[in-house]
């Protein structure tokens, strides 16, 4: 069996999401699990805070109808709202809480025949310009959708572009616009994701929206994972499947990029691009050996890596490989590549087996 797996601590991500929870207290809290839960595996992460989670947050009406076959009672909120007409339908039996971000939305909901209301949540263009409605269009829709056939309750949403830059002036303003529809009638009102969840107590309303902070990796541009308080849900592990001597001079993997300046042992390690490890990794990047970091010599090949073992003489084929997890934070390496947290956890290929720990 090829050495490789992501090991995923279920009772991590239950103690990040009691650790959002707790700042806030009294609120309710959706635990985002769109794509495949960050990577964790959904039906894993469901099964593990049902009952605990107060509701769970998609990105599309597919991801809402697993996460709904697994917990027949929370509230599961469709993000992005409905993408064509025949959805409304399906959200309405699926009883989903519905978002709707836009004109053609609004039109297509009032137009469904629907077997049930729907929960809706109207979303506030609060300053990303992504989504959302302007605030005189909020207002305009709010009418509009208020005592509609179709809508049950009827809330606000909005969702912040630099939560995660403490102080960033677009925060206030964003946070400004939405206190500024709340003379408008709403059943209840989310705005604030990880970020603003740690940092921003007065953007947390009456739902949170938790993600990335469930699974162990920090939304702060300037506070460490273990700084929060948060647990690492993904260890991903491989072994040394090789190591050789080289002369200096030598240079190791594709392109050559790498040369050894002394004598130096290299490791072959099991994880490669193909299983989400980022090939954009720079040589230099701390990879953990037996518990030691070593640094990555070369460029990332599709199903392998290489290391420098030359400080680590004692290292031999079969030893523990550690890319990122408890020993060596995600967010560091996301740091050391240009990228995010995010994008590493939500880039683990499936050929890369998970295992769970309850
Ligand atoms: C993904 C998402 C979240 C969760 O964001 P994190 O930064 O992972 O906490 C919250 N709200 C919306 C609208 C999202 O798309």
């Amino acid at each position: 069996m090829r050495p490789l797996i992501a090991a995923v601590d279920l009772s991590a991500i239950r103690h990040n999401y009691a650790v959002a929870k707790r700042c806030a207290p009294g609120r309710q809290a959706f635990a985002v699990v769109k794509a495949n839960a960050y990577g964790h595996g959904v039906r894993e992460v469901v099964a593990s805070l049902r009952g605990e989670a107060d509701g769970f947050a998609v990105a599309c009406l597919e991801e809402a109808a697993e996460v709904r076959a697994l917990d027949d009672e929370a509230r599961v909120l469709l993000l992005e709202g409905c993408f064509e007409p025949a959805e409304y339908q399906l959200a309405a039996q699926l009883g989903l809480d519905l978002v709707v971000q836009g004109v053609e939305q609004a039109e297509a909901l009032l137009a469904a025949p629907l077997a049930r209301p729907l929960s809706v949540w109207l979303k506030l263009d609060s300053g990303m310009h992504r989504l959302g409605f302007s605030p005189d269009a909020l207002r305009h829709w709010h009418a509009r959708l208020r005592g509609a056939a179709q809508v049950a309750e009827l809330n606000l949403i909005s969702h912040f572009a630099c939560a995660d830059l403490r102080g960033h002036t677009l925060n206030e303003l964003q946070l400004e616009a939405f206190l500024d529809l709340l003379d408008l009638d709403f059943d209840q009102r989310s705005l604030a994701n990880s970020a603003a969840i740690l940092t921003m107590p007065a953007s947390h309303m009456d739902w949170l929206r938790p993600g990335i902070m469930l699974y162990g990796a920090t939304p702060l541009a300037d506070l460490s994972a273990a700084e929060l308080g948060l647990k690492p849900a993904m260890t991903l592990s491989a072994q040394l499947i090789a190591v050789r001597e080289i002369a200096a001079g030598e240079s190791v993997g594709y392109g050559a990029t790498w040369e050894a300046t002394r004598p130096s042992r290299i490791g072959t390690v099991s994880c490669g691009y193909a299983d989400g490890y980022p090939l954009h990794a720079p040589s230099g990047t701390p990879v953990v050996v037996n518990g030691q970091r070593v640094p990555l010599a070369g460029r990332v090949s599709m199903d392998m890596l290489a290391v420098d073992l030359s400080d680590l003489p004692d290292a031999r084929v079969g030893d523990p490989v550690e890319l990122w997890g408890a020993q060596l934070p995600v967010d560091e390496l996301a740091q050391a590549c240009g990228t995010i947290g995010y994008e590493l956890l939500t880039k683990v290929t499936a050929r890369v087996p998970r295992r769970y720990l309850a």
